[in-house]
Formats: structure tokens, sequence, C-alpha cells
């Protein structure tokens, strides 16, 4: 049993006792165990053996015991007695959003249903609806939680799949035989959501023995030969890989078609034909002869095109602008000079300024903007006004202690339900830049949010309009609003547009940021991280930023300092 099966079967746990009705305090032992052990840097079993696992923050003698069974057994009777008790199909409603424990327990003791199935139906027909406290809208909310759910057993966020990605083809480069393996597919592209992973691996010798070696790879649970060159793999871990081997001569060849996207490569394969090459299942064909393709610059090339970048292969208009010798030179990394939208213990964050100051210029930001929730933000601690002296005392003591950085006066604040902004001008004039967000009342119409944040991007303090739609990838949808209408108000009044690059939001959507282009909008990169680790979150907002085909002149913190500031300041 590794670390990613016992956190799972102590969270397990955990969601049993609080269907149970069991006291919260052993409900959150066994949810912080559970995170304990999935954030255990060594090996499981050697820190049983070791007793280092036992002096880990968050486990207790309790717990231990259960991981130590869990090891040696593989089960665990607590939760065996557990799933006796209470239908697992509770447990699994409790994955749907906006189903508490209170209302699960009700629909079971009221309408006797313990399935998904069950619960869908029973929205569906309006036995829901007329439960006491539950009404039409409830049941409307579930349904959607149910489809949410569905999505989300199919889908999975970027930065998961990225990292199960990495994993796996750090652990297939380990296997003789094999010269290199890339990650491709949508995940290359830098979708936002992944459905499965999609592997290249060049090796000499592709054959029957590389193959089960690959079979043998831990965690395997299911392998499928499609072709002799051509597999599907299941993990046990659900994910599916498609994994194709190629000799290093047509290693650009199986990249480009392992990354796609289908629209993409029919453009190519068009051009292809109409430049009078042959296109089939070995690579690219003049008079029957194979041409080279042993990169995707190869190919490229072959059809008189610019090297197209994954994150643009969607099928939109790449492929023309690429024969145009237009495409954009995309944003890069070391582009950015500015970290931007971080929150501190000041609110709902738990990094100190000094520690974000440090985390800043150890990666060789030139500044960084530290920004936390306003007053109004009262669930995420959000800075009163007479804290604000102590915040820009901190900060301008940072400034002192770390010479090669700035750290720049910034704020959250939040766009209040009438669109004004919160704190009143002469307090929001104290800081160097301001992003203003909606954080509440998501129920308003489209009329009502857009003329809210419409009004909100008059006010000349504003600087930057934070998560522009407040999505949340698999579980909320965008706020109803006008949003080209709002992009185009933001261009008008030079107010920025975030690329929130929250894992959980990349919000705006890469599509809309192509729009955001078009109405000539500034860009600005937020990593919204609520703790240092969460600087890399800005590599998911340069991934989306990059597939809305913004190139630095785009983005707000690619600016100088001064530049960064002038923008800010100039509508004041
Ligand atoms: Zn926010
Ligand atoms: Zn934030």
């Amino acid at each position: 049993m590794d670390k990613r099966d016992a956190a799972h079967l102590l969270e397990q746990i955990a969601a049993y006792l609080e269907l149970k009705g069991e006291n919260t305090f052993r409900v959150r032992a066994y949810q912080n165990a559970a995170r304990a052990v999935a954030h255990y840097p060594g090996d499981l079993l050697e820190g049983l053996v070791t007793g280092d696992l036992a002096q880990s923050r968050g486990i207790g003698p309790g717990t231990l015991a259960i991981i130590e069974e869990a090891a040696r057994t593989g089960r665990a009777r607590v939760l065996e007695d557990l799933r006796a008790e209470i239908p697992s199909g509770l447990v699994e409603m409790m994955r749907i959003s906006g189903l508490g424990v209170t209302k699960i327990r009700q629909i079971h003791d009221s309408l006797a249903i313990d399935t998904i199935a069950d619960l869908e139906a029973a929205a569906r027909d309006g036995r829901l609806a007329r439960l006491p406290r539950f009404g039409p809208r409830t049941a409307e909310k579930i349904l959607k939680g149910i489809e949410y759910l569905r999505r989300a057993e199919e889908f999975h966020l970027f930065h998961h799949a990225r990292d199960e990605g990495y994993r796996l083809a750090a652990a297939l480069a380990d296997l003789p035989g094999i010269n290199r393996v890339e990650l491709a597919g949508s995940l290359r592209r830098r979708r936002e959501l992944i459905r499965d992973l999609d592997l290249v691996v060049e090796t000499d010798h592709p054959g029957a023995d590389l193959a089960d070696r690959l079979g043998s790879v831990v965690g395997v649970d299911d392998f499928v030969g499609k072709s002799p060159e051509a597999f599907t793999i299941r993990f046990a871990s659900d994910t599916v890989v498609d994994l194709y081997l190629s000799p290093p001569e047509r290693f650009g060849w199986e990249l480009l078609r392992a990354t796609g996207n289908p629209a993409h490569l029919e453009q190519l394969r068009a051009r292809a034909k109409a430049l009078g090459l042959t296109w089939d299942a070995d690579g690219l064909r003049r008079d029957g002869a194979l041409l080279p393709c042993s990169s995707e610059n190869d190919v490229y090339a072959a059809l008189d095109l610019d090297y197209v970048p994954p994150e643009l292969r969607e099928g939109t208009d790449e492929v023309a602008a690429a024969a145009d010798r237009r495409l954009p030179h995309l944003i890069e990394a070391g582009d950015i000079r500015g970290f931007l939208h971080c929150h501190t213990t000041y609110s709902d964050g738990t990094s100190t300024i000094e520690e974000w100051a440090c985390a800043a210029a150890d990666a060789g930001y030139e500044y960084i903007g530290i920004t936390d929730h306003s007053g109004a933000a009262t669930y995420a601690g959000g800075l009163y006004a007479d804290s604000i002296p102590d915040q820009h005392r901190e900060i301008d003591e940072a400034n002192r202690t770390t010479p090669h950085l700035r750290v720049l006066k910034g704020v959250e604040v939040d766009i209040l339900e009438d669109g004004s902004l919160d704190y009143d001008p002469v307090t929001r004039e104290q800081f160097d830049f301001v992003i203003a967000s909606v954080h509440n009342r998501f129920a308003q119409s489209s009329g009502e949010m857009t003329d809210r944040i419409l009004r909100a991007l008059d006010d000349p303090t504003m600087t930057i309009l934070g998560h522009p739609t407040g999505r949340l990838l698999l579980s909320r949808d965008p706020y109803p609003m006008d949003l080209p209408a709002i992009l185009a108000r933001a261009a008008d009044r030079g107010v920025a547009v975030e690329i929130n690059a929250h894992p959980q939001r990349l919000d705006l959507d890469w599509r809309m940021v192509r729009t955001a282009l078009e109405l000539g909008v500034t860009i600005s990169l937020g990593a919204d991280a609520h703790n240092t680790q969460g600087m890399s979150n800005m590599d998911l907002g340069l991934g989306i930023a990059r597939k809305g085909g913004l190139t630095a002149a785009h983005v707000l913190n690619c600016r100088s300092l001064d530049g960064f500031l002038a923008f800010a300041r100039c509508r004041r």
C-alpha cells in the first residue's frame, strides 16, 4: 500500500464517521492524518519502521495503528466495520458540491435513497424539492452537482495530470532501452482540463520485450496493445495513458501526432495534400520517399510552415498564421518580472510578508505585489483598515532587508454588491495598486453582475480586475455576465484583466484571452497564492497566457517596476 492509497483509506474513514454523526474532532483527526500521509516526504513503510512517520504532525497513536494495519494487511478493520454499517452511495454523495452531511442524512432517512442514481431520479421527479428546507432551487443545484461530479470523474485539473505525467515519464525513462520520454496530448497543449495522458517514448529497439517491461511498471493495472507500437495503459489510480513507441528517425512525427489536436492535424494534412505530399502512418512522403521527421521542426518545415508552439495547436487560425509567418512570439517564463496576487498571514494566507519577499527574490523576480483581502472579505480574514499601517510598516521593513526586490503594497478589494469598491477612496490610494474582485452575491442576474463590474471598472483606483468570471474548474460555472462588454470597458478605462493562475481557476479562460487581446485589454498574470509553495502557480498562468496567444508586450507584469507603477498611477 503506497502513500496515496493509505491517505485515501483514512479519508474514507473520515467520510463514514462524518455521515455517522461522529464528533468533529474524531473526523478531523482522520482528515489530518490523511493529509500528513499524502505529504509525507519519505517512503511510508520505511517511516513506519524507523518511527519517523509517528513523529509527523497530524498523526496520532490511533491513526498510526490504522496505517500500520493497512500497510501490513492492505485493509483496515475500522473501515470494513463502517462499510458494513453505512451504504457506500452516501459516502459518494459527499463528493457532490453543495450537498453536506445533514442534507444527505435527511435524504436517506426520509426517501430511503442511498445511491447517486436514485438521488438524481428524485431530483428530477420533484421528490427532493418537496422535502422540508429543500425546494426546487436546491434540487436544481444537486442535479448540477451530480453533473460536475461526473465530469470530475472524467477530467482532471491540469496540475494533477501534469504531476502524474511527470512521475510516469520519469519511471519510464529509467527503463533500459529507452532514450527519452515526452509528454504529448492535451497536457502538452496546456488545456485546463485533461482526460487522459499521452506519452511518446523514443527507443532504438521497439519490440515485444520492451512492451513486457512497460507492462511491469509499478501501478499498472491493465495493459492493452493496440499495435506493436501503441499501447493503452490503465493505472490502479484510474489514470489512462496512451503510449507510443518511436524510433529516433520518426520521433517528431509521432510527437506531432500524439500532441494533436485533431483539427490542427487535419489542417496540416490538407496543406500536405495541397503541396503534393502524401501523409501516411509513417510520415510525409514526396514521390513515395519518406521525408526526414526526427523533430517536429522537420515536419513543419516540409509543410513550409513556421513551427507552431503546442499551446496554439487547437485548429483555429494557427496554421494560416504559420503559413503567413505571423505567429506571435509567445510570452516565456523569463519575461515575467513581477510576481502578483499573493495573500499573507494578514488575511487568509499562511506565509508572512518576509517569507514572500525571500521567495520572490530567490525566484529572480524584480518586484512582488502583496495583495491581502480587504475588510469586507470577513470569510477570508480580510484586512481591516486599522491594520493597514502595520502591514505597510512590515512591507517597508522587507524592502530594507531584501535589496534586489521591491515589495509593493497591493490589496485585493471586494467589488461590493452595487459595484463600489471596499474601503474608502483615500484608503485605497495608500496602496501602490489595487486588484478588485467579486467574492460574493454570485446569484445576481447577468444584467446586475455586468453593471456591477462595469461600475467597478470606472473607479480610478482600480488597477486589475481579479479572476474575472469567478469560475472554479469542475465545481462552479462562471457567473452569468456580458464578458465581452466588460473586457471592452476594461480596455477603454485602462484596467488590466487578470489571468488568475490558481490551479482551480485559470480565469480568464484562454479562449476569452484571445477575445481580450483583440479588444486591446492589458493582461495581468496573478498567482493567487496563499503560501510560498503557490509561487509555482505562475507557470500554470503562463500556459494559459501562451494558449491565449499573448506576447510579453500584452502582459502588465512583464513591465519594469516603473512601467508597472506608471500603469497603476495613470488612472488616479
Ligand atoms: Zn479573490
Ligand atoms: Zn486572491
